[in-house]
């Protein structure tokens, strides 16, 4: 088994081996482009040591051969005495995870070849540098002593030097932190540093490989939605050096802004550092234009190098590099994150620039960068306090409660509140405090920090770098520069596309995107850009897309959003409110009168909804499912209802009603009320309620029709298991049907459908289809009764337990379980289709909504998802991706 990899010996298409770094490392090493030499350990390794629990056989010998020939290309041995080579050991899986995992710089110094560097480069201090950050780098990830415990010791050396900048410590001042930071492992990690420079290199590589199963990296990863048995690559690559003085350095590059798309190189750079200096933001970075002052050969070398990754690519490209004295050294590339914005102005920006075609414009971006788009922003029209400004690091408009700790962040959160987590920066143990909050506000770092590169990848609101504020941890408060203070608990407001920082809750208006949505004309080239990738999504997309709504107002907004029908109309809040009595009297009837004296009344007012919705969505097609809860819902709580009663009779006063009613609250009501009397077995119960809401529906209909407008109704039963049930209901509907086109004089254009949210009635379909002319797979009921658990319930009781040990990486509710679920709607689609080959098949429910359900339902051939009406244009573009 190979498990060891030659950079010149891979490519950008091997990330499942080689992860993601060590892929691309490859593909720019064969582009004949500046990279330090070396080799990757292939994800396939750390698996099998993942499932051993030590390296496997075979690797520390391959290991020896590639270190071999990387010594002979570079003349020199690790750790080599009198001239040592320096290697770094850097984690890279296939999906990068900025901050989480590990990597350790300058492996191959000891007490004796740090004399050896400092000889070879005649720079002591230098030498020394590296060596005191090779023993903070490999004390923290490899002996996982707290890096408090270095960078404490750091800032006692800069204050005893009367400094805030590393640059000022001296070659006698580092060689001092060499000795106490060797202190420091001895004492907190019960052992001598490794001196030997080959135990370095695989106490390295090991920590890496378990540094996949950290608790950080596993929140990321469920976050992410990233597999957690894929494992990560290491890479070990010859150290080139950024600390090597003022003609030295290390930056982070973008090809294009990630943060707003625009064309143009983006980056900060940092003089006389190693490349963990940039991101941590210890000092202030440059920009590139400064970076060209600094050093105009190198800079324009990098430009060049740039584009042209670009072309490669064809994509955005985020890139590491390192400069030695004047020489450029490439280190990482990959296709860049950027923020939803980004996403959709690059796209169309290369489709002009003729990088790619439309088709490919489309799979550039995603539902969820298009749902991000649609959230509201701050109204520039209203009142607001400016703090500070810092950089639009990720985009959104968020207002919440200050806090400085991710434990106060979780906790508030937890109990419902909106927090703002505000830090001088981020580091990676911040991460949960980061998924609790709506935004984050740091006061130091660029866009390339950690907290700007968590924050857009997990799609929150985030401001950097507000240098105006000063921000105390410890005293839970930031000072603003120029005056005021806001304290733990304050509200403040975010802007996360201008950077803006301002006190107090600023309100929000809608998206430019979203007035586009509802007709409006808006100029923005966002908002064409957004407008160009629809417009060719739905051009290519096989599914059609509608809504789930149940007002008029909804439907009208479906409409305008895009929605080709309405997928479901749910009627039971049609029995809320003051109907509710109404739905009492139906319920209490002691004879078929009383019953028709309330269905009566109901009526007109169940005719005059749909007469509205028909309206709204005319000549497009309207599912309206029969009544489906539980018949207790409309009724008063059975213990509130008893207590009252007994107080009653206890007064000597009984209310004759509540008597009434308590024996029918009594009389419905049931242990397992989803398993209960609903949907269609209601339907069989009082068949007079069925067939009064078939007449609301075809006498509105009839209405519409009569004023010349095409209204289509489709008539859905619920909850059917068994072909006899629809048989029975179909008929009585059938029957209102002739008699209300007899009466009317019209002919109706209508059909009878079911919903299948039932194993049986998937397992039936065939039987089904012969009497339904429609199916709809109610995917909500269709998870509780596959899995058997009831979603109101389940989700906080033990839904994180099954999320750490795998069993679901994301609840079957939010995403279709596709395997289980899903084998299902196949299943019933093709059964119902031999018996009905033009049966019409959508889905109703959460799933309909989904990026990738919906992706499944378009494979399985469904004609249609519906979903709220806000994801309608989501949906609109993930059905398009879903064929490109
Ligand atoms: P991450 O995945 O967290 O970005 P990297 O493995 O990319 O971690 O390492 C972080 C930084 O360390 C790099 O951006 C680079 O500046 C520096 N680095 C890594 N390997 C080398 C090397 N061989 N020579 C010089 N600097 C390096
Ligand atoms: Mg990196
Ligand atoms: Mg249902």
């Amino acid at each position: 088994m190979d498990y060891v990899y030659d950079f010149s010996h891979g490519s950008k298409d091997q990330r499942d081996l080689l992860g993601g770094k060590g892929a691309n490392l490859a593909e720019m090493t064969n582009l004949g482009l500046p990279v330090p030499p070396g080799f990757t350990i292939t994800t396939e390794a750390c698996r099998a040591y993942l499932r051993h629990g030590g390296e496997p056989e075979g690797l520390a010998e391959q290991v020896s051969a590639h270190l071999a020939t990387l010594e002979g290309t570079m003349g020199r041995r690790l750790g080599q005495a009198d001239d040592p080579l320096l290697v770094s050991v850097r984690s890279g899986a296939k999906f990068s995870m900025p901050g989480m995992m590990e990597t350790v710089l300058n492996i191959g110094l000891n007490d004796e070849s740090v004399v050896g560097l400092a000889r070879q480069s005649q720079d002591e201090r230098f030498a020394q540098d590296s060596y005191r950050r090779l023993l903070q780098m490999f004390g923290a990830t490899v002996l996982h002593i707290d890096g408090e415990h270095f960078s404490e010791a750091l800032d006692a050396a800069k204050k005893a030097r009367g400094t805030e900048s590393d640059l000022d410590l001296d070659a006698d001042d580092l060689r001092g932190l060499v000795e106490t930071f060797k202190a420091i492992v001895r004492e907190r990690a019960g052992r001598e540093f490794p001196q030997d420079p080959r135990e370095q290199l695989d106490l390295a590589v090991r920590a890496v490989f378990d540094s996949w199963n950290t608790d950080r990296a596993r929140l990321y990863r469920r976050q992410e939605r990233i597999p957690e048995d894929l494992g990560t690559a290491v890479n070990i690559q010859a150290m080139v050096f950024g600390n090597f003085g003022m003609d030295s350095g290390s930056g982070v590059a973008f090809t294009r802004d990630p943060a707003s798309g625009a064309q143009g190189e983006y980056g900060d750079y940092l003089q006389n550092a190693q490349g963990e200096d940039v991101v941590a933001g210890i000092r202030n970075t440059v920009s590139l234009a400064d970076f060209a002052e600094v050093d105009r050969a190198s800079h324009d070398e990098l430009m060049a190098i740039m584009a042209r990754l670009e072309r490669h690519y064809r994509d955005m490209c985020d890139i590491e590099f390192t400069v030695e004295r004047g020489k450029l050294w490439m280190l990482q590339t990959r296709v860049g994150k950027r923020t939803p914005e980004a996403a959709f102005r690059i796209a169309i920006h290369m489709v002009d620039e003729g990088l790619i075609q439309m088709d490919e414009a489309v799979t550039r971006v995603t539902g969820e960068q298009l749902a991000q788009l649609m959230f509201p922003r701050f109204d520039e029209s209203a009142e607001r306090t400016l703090l500070a400004t810092g950089m639009n690091a990720s985009p959104g408009a968020a207002v919440g409660r200050a806090v400085f700790d991710s434990d106060t962040a979780v906790e508030w959160a937890e109990r419902g509140e909106d927090v703002i987590l505000v830090r001088k920066e981020t580091n990676p143990d911040d991460l949960r405090g980061m998924v609790a909050a709506r935004g984050i506000l740091t006061s130091r770092g660029g866009k390339t920090s950690h907290a700007a590169v968590v924050a857009r990848g997990m799609g929150r609101t985030c401001v950097c770098g507000a240098e105006a504020l000063d921000v105390d941890a410890k005293a839970r408060e930031f000072r603003v520069r120029g005056g005021g203070t806001v304290r733990e608990g304050d509200l403040i407001s975010i802007d996360g596309s201008t950077g803006e920082v301002f006190a107090g809750e600023v309100p929000v208006s809608a998206a430019l995107v979203v007035r586009h949505f509802e007709g409006e004309k808006v100029d923005d080239d966002l908002v064409s850009a957004v407008a160009r990738i629809m417009a060719h999504a739905d051009g290519a997309r096989r599914l059609r897309v509608r809504a789930n709504a149940d007002t008029p107002e909804d439907a009208a907004r479906a409409r305008r959003f895009g929605a080709q029908g309405i997928g479901l109309c749910r009627t039971e809040h049609m029995f809320l409110g003051d109907r509710r009595e109404l739905v009492e009297t139906l319920i209490v009837a002691e004879n078929e009168d009383d019953q028709r004296v309330a269905l009566d009344a109901l009526l007109p007012l169940q005719r005059q909804d749909f007469t509205e919705i028909f309206e709204a969505m005319d000549g497009l097609p309207v599912t309206i499912r029969l009544i489906d809860p539980p018949l207790h819902e409309f009724l008063p709580d059975l213990t509130e209802l008893s207590v009252k009663v007994a107080l009653a009779e206890e007064r000597g006063e009984p209310d004759e009603h509540d008597l009434v009613l308590l024996r029918h609250v009594r009389r419905l009501h049931e242990q397992n009320p989803m398993l209960g009397l609903r949907g269609v077995r209601l339907g069989i119960q009082i068949p007079g309620l069925f067939q009064m809401q078939a007449r609301a529906i075809l006498e509105a209909a009839a209405d519409r029709a009569a004023l010349g407008m095409r209204p289509l109704p489709e008539i859905m039963i619920p909850l059917v298991a068994s072909v006899r049930e629809l048989e029975i209901v179909k008929a009585d509907i059938l029957a209102v049907a002739a008699e209300v086109e007899r009466s009317r004089g019209v002919t109706l254009e209508y059909s009878v459908g079911t919903m299948i949210e039932l194993p049986r009635a998937a397992f039936l379909a065939d039987r089904i289809a012969a009497e339904a002319e429609f199916f709809s797979f109610g995917t909500n009921d269709l998870t509780q009764m596959a899995w058997g658990f009831s979603r109101d319930d389940v989700e906080a009781a033990f839904f994180s337990r099954y999320f750490e040990h795998g069993i679901f990486d994301v609840s079957p509710f939010e995403s279709l379980d596709t395997r289980g679920v899903g084998g299902m709607v196949e299943m019933g689609t093709r059964k119902g289709r031999e018996v009905r080959p033009d049966l019409k098949v959508g889905v109703c429910g959460e799933h309909g909504g989904d990026p990738r359900s919906i992706h499944f339902f378009d494979e399985v051939g469904l004609n249609y998802v519906s979903c709220s009406p806000f994801r309608v244009p989501v949906a609109r573009l993930e059905a398009g991706r879903s064929v490109l």
